[in-house]
């Protein structure tokens, strides 16, 4: 039996998809890069698969759309890294739609017959066409990338800008911009929204416009425990030492599962709804808790997300973004679909 478990609720995944399709009157192309963010994408695609809602899957590079054409996904698959010599005959063998954001990418491209889109750089500086406006056969859609969706004058610049681009193209079956947090322009001239983290319920700022209900828990658990002196140092580099005689719970999960070093002597595990105290620096496989008036005992879960706390709430504390810490989960950790 696994000692970490990443539940991933199904229904509520499936809700809010339908709540991002509700809110926006658009269709999904759903993100799942770098395996679904870390969650799973053989556990999370075929979910994503079966909904009207969800017209495409995006992945970062060819290798991940394989992956998916492989565990059986039917949708259209959009490659936002684009094409590589050497790669185009995978894009035509596993019908992959690959996003164009160089020169480059046409040349490799040349004389192959897939449909592509096409991105532009408005304010991203990374992926994107600048000053160039690509004409193309067989473009059947652009995009662009927001930078700092938060930022509503940048964001509606690029919005302009997109719009402007939008416009030269003429019709396509495929404009998009918007990403989790970009929703709340509600762009009147976008097909598609191009969505991720919310998916998971990890809502991109507070106030976010829709209620999304929470997918993923994340348990594992406790392998030790033992009462402590006082004056015992707990971990390495002794960064914690117990005042008072300590119960100190040693819970099957470190930062090789995903559970960040910085969050030593910061973040909290929840036992029943209980917070624990992480004592001491997390280690490769183990995290140390303060289990003192806590009645767990060895083989009890702990909840590291859930309930009580996100990975949005988590990464705050580490100083980072949950994408970060979603797409840390190590493999070690079970995904397990509910
Ligand atoms: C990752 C990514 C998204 C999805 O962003 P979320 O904030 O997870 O919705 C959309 N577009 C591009 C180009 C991306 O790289």
């Amino acid at each position: 039996m696994p000692r970490a478990i990443l539940y991933i609720d199904r229904e509520k995944l499936i809700e809010n998809a339908r709540k991002l399709y509700q809110f926006t009157g658009k269709p999904l192309i759903a993100v799942v890069k770098a395996d679904a963010y870390g969650v799973g994408a053989p556990q999370v695609t075929p979910i994503l698969e079966e909904l009207e809602e969800v017209s495409a899957l995006a992945v970062a590079c060819v290798e991940e759309g394989i992956e998916l054409r492989k565990v059986g996904i039917k949708k259209k698959i959009l490659v936002l890294g684009g094409v590589l010599k050497g790669e185009e005959k995978a894009f035509v063998e596993y019908s992959l739609t690959p996003v164009v954001s160089h020169r480059e990418h046409l040349k490799a491209l040349e004389g192959i017959d897939v449909p592509i889109q096409v991105k532009y750089d408005t304010g991203m500086g990374r992926l994107g066409f600048l000053e160039e406006f690509i004409q193309d056969q067989r473009v059947e859609g652009v995009l662009s990338h927001l930078s700092s969706p938060l930022d509503e004058d940048f964001s509606l610049l690029q919005i302009r800008r997109f719009e402007y681009l939008v416009k030269n193209h003429g019709r396509l079956p495929y404009i998009h911009i918007e990403s989790s947090a970009g929703i709340l322009y509600r762009v009147p001239y976008t097909t598609h929204i191009r969505v991720g983290l919310a998916l998971y319920g990890e809502k991109p700022f507070q106030n976010y416009p829709i209620p999304l209900r929470k997918v993923l828990r994340l348990k594992a658990r406790i392998i030790s425990v033992k009462t402590l002196p006082a004056h015992f140092p707990v971990s390495y580099s002794r960064t914690y030492i117990t005042d008072k005689p300590t119960r100190v719970g040693v819970v099957a999960f470190g930062y090789a599962d995903g559970l960040m070093k910085s969050l030593s002597n910061k973040a909290r595990l929840y036992y029943r709804g209980k917070p624990l105290r992480v004592l001491g620096n997390i280690t490769m496989d183990m995290t140390m808790v303060d289990l003192t008036g806590v009645e767990a005992n060895v083989g009890d879960w702990v909840e590291v997300v859930g309930e009580h706390q996100s990975f949005t709430d988590l990464a705050k504390l580490a100083g980072t973004i949950p994408y970060e810490l979603m797409t840390n989960l190590s493999k070690r950790v079970y995904r397990h679909v509910v």
